[in-house]
């Protein structure tokens, strides 16, 4: 038999071989990236154990009574930063007026930098250290401030939201120091201790640091889950109006016996107005609502295609029968991209058990209108004020009609051509081995539009989070396999997002040219 001829041998050699080892990465950011995966890999329990000394402070921002404790988190936060050689800045945030006249001191907010090469890429950190009530008795498996892991999951509140991302990060960036190697870009960080409140003050901190956001390029939010067990990266959330719809027949409820029939009754109204509002398709019927709704574009269309998302399994989660919509593109379209309208309750109504005879007086119901891009709410407000005094008009009543906007919430969608889109998912494939969904939230996280806004940068939510992990909820977690590997798509994203900057600077002439202005033109 004939033994194959050397050429041949060579050629295997010379061509197949470094065929076979390219998927395993050849070139040396390729070796670096899995040497930190590696190092995360190896160092996972003290990332864990880190996790377990922040939930270990129950920073609850709601209740007053625990406002040293997220002062205390926040002082932790900051020399934890500061231990990556980051300049931090303790921004005082003022004093908050409670219900009862008393003042207490609002936590501060951190800001830091890590890193001024103004050859690189800078990436800003949004995220939060403050978190939900939670109390053992509310049906919690384990007590909520001491990380207990089971099966798998980290327990504990602020374990998902927004504790263990924000360490997440860090650790990112301790394993490149670590290692001793160069962070490929800058860093800095903004990070608060009253978001579960609402951020009351972020958007006058945010105004008043102009300077601190002028070279930022990219602005990364890692503040909500994945849509499924598959990674996501989330490109828009809903906003939403808030209506109150007051109608009141006279000073006092009144008896059905002595005087129905011979009034005019504020709930009838009230019910007349709230059902000429949306049909049972879950059409709004306000004339005008839909105008300003952007059209779905064609790049839109094929993003849903993809998206994994099971019709079955979150209907049974729901538990209801049936939903309006029967395809998977049509349910996350009236979930993400267009207005919905739900009534929730009616103030001063009966709503006790038995049967009361009474008619009340004045009634308000609430209702609130879910803002899609890229609808404006004083537009919305007029129409719906218009409309409701509109079908009042018609019903001939004596009775008085107010109707007031009490929340207006912006909606935010982003470019998803963005640089950092594209880095996100290069590193969520490394991890991973999947490219992404990309999704969007039907509620409302204002924090995206507040700070694109008001910074005018490019911001982008890049979840690791689970879908079940209970943000807010009795029980809330996040995996240790979500924690331990969005540690490495961070820590790859700096890296992947270095790259594409470099790319993109040096397609443009003009070197000096910062992101933002590059990818605005
Ligand atoms: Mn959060
Ligand atoms: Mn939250």
């Amino acid at each position: 038999m004939k033994q194959p001829s050397l050429p041949l041998c060579s050629l295997f050699l010379i061509f197949i071989i470094p065929l076979i080892m390219l998927p395993f990465g050849s070139d040396a950011s390729e070796r670096l990236v899995e040497d930190l995966f590696n190092y995360i890999d190896a160092h996972q329990d003290d990332f864990v154990q880190n996790l377990k000394n922040w939930v270990a402070v129950p920073s609850d921002s709601s209740d007053p009574q625990f406002r040293g404790e997220v002062i205390r988190m926040m002082e932790m936060t900051a020399k934890r930063i500061e231990t990556l050689g980051a300049s931090v800045q303790i921004v005082d945030m003022g004093f908050e007026t409670l219900y009862d006249g008393r003042k207490v001191k609002f936590p501060p907010a951190i800001l830091a930098e890590l890193g001024n090469d103004t050859t690189k890429a800078t990436v800003c950190f949004y995220g939060h250290v403050d978190v939900q009530p939670a109390k053992k008795e509310d049906g919690w498996k384990s007590d909520p401030f001491t990380l207990t892991e089971l099966n798998g999951n980290l327990y504990g509140r602020g374990a998902t939201d927004n504790k263990g991302p924000v360490l997440a990060w860090i650790h990112a960036i301790d394993t490149y120091i670590a290692m001793k190697q160069d962070i490929p870009v800058n860093l800095k960080f903004i990070i608060e201790g009253v978001e579960e409140t609402g951020s009351p003050g972020l958007e006058e901190l945010i105004k008043g640091q102009e300077q601190f956001f002028s070279d930022v390029d990219y602005i990364v939010i890692s503040d909500n889950v994945w849509l499924s067990r598959k990674p996501a990266l989330t490109y828009g959330t809903r906003g939403n109006a808030y209506f109150f719809v007051e109608v009141e027949s006279g000073k006092k409820d009144l008896h059905s016996g002595t005087f129905g029939g011979i009034i005019h009754e504020s709930m009838r109204d009230l019910v007349y107005l709230l059902a000429s509002l949306v049909d049972t398709s879950g059409r709004i019927l306000i004339p005008g609502i839909y105008d300003d709704v952007a059209p779905v574009t064609e790049e839109e269309h094929k993003l849903y295609e993809n998206i994994d998302f099971d019709m079955e399994e979150h209907k049974n989660n729901t538990e209801v029968n049936t939903f309006l919509y029967n395809n998977k593109e049509e349910i996350l379209q009236h979930l993400w991209r267009y207005p919905s309208l739900s009534i929730h309750g009616i103030e001063g109504a009966f709503s006790g058990t038995g049967s009361k005879t009474v008619i009340p007086s004045k009634v308000i119901g609430k209702f609130s209108i879910r803002q899609a891009p890229n609808m404006q709410i004083p537009v919305v407000e007029k129409l719906v004020k218009n409309y409701l005094e509109d079908v009042f008009a018609k019903l001939n009543s004596p009775n008085k009609l107010k109707v007031s906007l009490e929340i207006g919430a912006m909606p935010w969608v982003a470019n998803v051509d963005d640089p950092q889109y594209e880095a996100a998912k290069i590193s969520i494939r490394k991890v991973f081995g999947v490219t992404p969904d990309m999704v969007r939230e039907g509620s409302t996280i204002p924090l995206a539009r507040t700070f694109q806004d008001l910074t005018k940068k490019r911001i982008m939510m890049l979840p690791i989070g689970g879908a079940d992990d209970g943000e807010h909820s009795q029980n809330e977690k996040i995996s240790r396999s979500n924690y331990i590997q969005g540690t490495k798509v961070f820590a790859s994203f700096f890296l992947d997002l270095a790259k594409l900057h470099e790319d993109l600077l040096e397609k443009s002439d003009a070197k000096k040219v910062k992101m933002s202005q590059i990818i605005e033109s």
